[in-house]
């Protein structure tokens, strides 16, 4: 796999030398490759938004270096080009939407790219096809659901031919339908081979991804594949974290003296494991 993003001792101090100086990431050092499904989890103020912004140059480091395609973001000459690569999805789905007819908010990025119209209209339709809201085109934004919002944002990425979106808590502001509807649509883009930074306070999500980051009061302090990530139900809620439903009931049952295996995660695995017991 090829490296997408490398960053090296990155540190993020702002009011750096004020009283209100603070430090929101401490030394982190990560890298994403090309194709990965990473959740990114943390309890409120760890830092997970600041990394986000430093995806797509809306930050850069106070030192340490951040790599998006072998590009320095701290170069102002990168900025256009990586944003071209790494699109951002953020929480709230009303803040993002910026014209009144659906088609019309997905050809925005591709109009400001200077892409001739004929291509623009061929992109907003592979788009809105691939998020699966081709029926809501001619639609006014203000009538979709939260999720369906949601998938209008990811469609205006694609339309500018990004191959990664990093999506902010893009599914706390909805309902259960909204968030499977966004999570259905992040995972197809997954399989056509896009890669996916998604920040999600929902274990549930998490457990999807194929990686899990966990930052923690500013600093990366775990990494891994979910099943090695949350089969560490102890060290997660010292860090104020939840871990998915299926592991944590797992960890008390074990407590009570049932032989589970440590690698429960999903509530199918569970039921498996109980239904061996018996
Ligand atoms: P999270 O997304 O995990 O909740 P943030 O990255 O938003 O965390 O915030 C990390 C820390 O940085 C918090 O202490 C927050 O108050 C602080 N912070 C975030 N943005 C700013 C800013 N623009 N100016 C000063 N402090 C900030
Ligand atoms: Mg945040």
């Amino acid at each position: 796999m090829a490296k997408l993003i490398e960053l090296r001792n990155v540190y993020k101090i702002y009011s750096e030398g004020l009283e209100s100086e603070v430090r929101a990431l401490d030394g982190v050092s990560l890298t994403i490759e090309k194709g990965e499904f990473v959740a990114i989890i943390g309890t409120n103020g760890s830092g997970k938004s600041t990394l986000a912004k430093h995806f797509n140059v809306l930050l850069t480091p106070t030192s340490g270096t951040f790599e998006v395609c072998g590009m320095r973001t701290d170069d102002p000459d990168n900025i256009w080009k990586i944003r071209q690569h790494v699109g951002m999805v953020f929480q709230n789905p009303d803040n993002q939407i910026v014209a009144a007819v659906v088609e019309e908010d997905v050809a925005f990025g591709p109009e400001n790219l200077g892409v001739p119209s004929d291509e623009i209209k061929t992109r907003v339709s592979d788009a809105l096809r691939r998020v699966n809201m081709t029926i809501y085109a001619k639609h006014g934004p203000h009538l979709l659901s939260g999720g369906q919002k949601q998938r209008v944002a990811i469609a205006g990425i694609l339309a500018m031919q990004c191959d990664c979106i990093v999506l902010d808590e893009p599914t706390a502001m909805l309902d259960p339908v909204g968030r499977k509807e966004v999570m259905d649509t992040l995972h197809q883009l997954h399989d056509e081979g896009i890669t996916i930074i998604i920040i999600t306070h929902f274990m549930e999500e998490a457990v999807q991804a194929d990686r899990v980051v966990v930052v923690d009061r500013a600093e990366l302090k775990m990494d891994g594949a979910p099943r090695d990530v949350f089969t560490h139900v102890k060290e997660l809620k010292a860090m104020g974290l939840d871990v998915p439903v299926a592991a944590e009931l797992a960890e008390r049952l074990r407590q009570k003296g049932l032989d589970l295996p440590d690698s429960i995660i999903t509530e199918e695995e569970l039921g498996d494991a109980l239904c061996q017991l018996s």
